[in-house]
């Protein structure tokens, strides 16, 4: 499965940070960001393809063959780094068991000299098997996380740190306070249905401000066969079903409070036309 498919409200709010960052406008992607849930694979294939957009030389699409988007996807990227126990240490290092304050000098030092590639330091577990598992209190201990806390929070401009977790209480919180938090565990399957706005309210904070009046004017087209408000309850469906598998978005919380305002604004009668336009005018930015 794509992880577009799995995760669709993550990956554009990250392709579109990334481009943000590079482009050097709007609200940029975080340099420090954690990810905390069950499916750690997919967190890892997110943190790899963030290094990857930001490293790509090509035309930044799913199969672009430029040599940075190649060596990402083969782990050979010298300046994309997995940081676990057992990977990347240096020589003298023999701890086996944690990541090691010796790991977390190599990189401090590393950024001491300057370099052509975004760097991102990807934090997690193996497993013997090489299966991703997720940092905790014991592979990733207080004294090593604090040795960072200066490189976080004042990191030069093309530096990234992402940690991946099952719990996010497994991670100290001078950690946390200094980075974004994403939630990204395996789908549950959810009883939401949304038949009425498939198609047309679907993905739409991807949709471009410039077509907002079109987009209402598809909801009330479509409101002439459906009442305007089962389409308001569906896109609140829509929006819950979402909001599951990214719980913490206030951006999805504020819409579902516009959409409630939406319905109230039909049961005191106003034009659905209207109300579907102030509402739109909310949701799209
Ligand atoms: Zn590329």
């Amino acid at each position: 499965m794509l992880l577009s498919d799995k995760y669709p409200f993550l990956t554009n709010y990250f392709e579109k940070g990334i481009n943000n960052k590079l482009n050097n406008k709007g609200v940029p992607i975080a340099h420090s960001l954690l990810f905390w849930g069950s499916d750690l694979e997919s967190q890892y294939t997110i943190a790899k393809e963030i290094a990857r957009l930001l490293n790509c030389t090509g035309d930044h699409s799913d199969n672009c063959q430029c040599l940075n988007c190649k060596w990402i996807r083969e782990n050979q990227h010298p300046a994309v780094l997995t940081i676990t126990r057992m990977d990347n240490k240096p020589a003298d290092d023999e701890t086996k068991t944690v990541i090691s304050i010796k790991q977390a000098d190599m990189i401090k030092n590393s950024l001491m000299t300057s370099s052509e590639f975004y760097r991102v330091f990807i934090f997690c577990d193996k497993d013997d098997e090489g299966n991703i598992r997720g940092l905790n209190p014991q592979n990733f201990q207080e004294e090593t996380a604090n040795s960072m806390l200066k490189i976080i929070e004042e990191p030069n401009d093309r530096i990234m740190f992402i940690f991946l977790t099952v719990n996010k209480e497994d991670i100290i919180s001078t950690i946390i306070s200094r980075s974004q938090c994403f939630n990204i565990s395996k789908t549950e399957k959810n009883d939401f249905r949304w038949d009425s706005i498939t198609n047309i309210f679907t993905n739409y904070w991807g949709f471009k401000r410039e077509n907002t009046f079109d987009i209402a004017q598809n909801l009330f087209e479509a409101s002439k066969e459906t009442a305007p408000k089962k389409i308001l309850e569906d896109i609140q469906n829509y929006i819950l079903s979402i909001l599951k598998t990214n719980p913490g978005q206030i951006a999805l919380i504020e819409d579902i409070k516009h959409v409630e305002t939406a319905k109230k604004e039909i049961e005191l009668g106003m034009s659905p036309q209207n109300v579907f336009e102030n509402m739109c005018l909310k949701l799209i930015k």
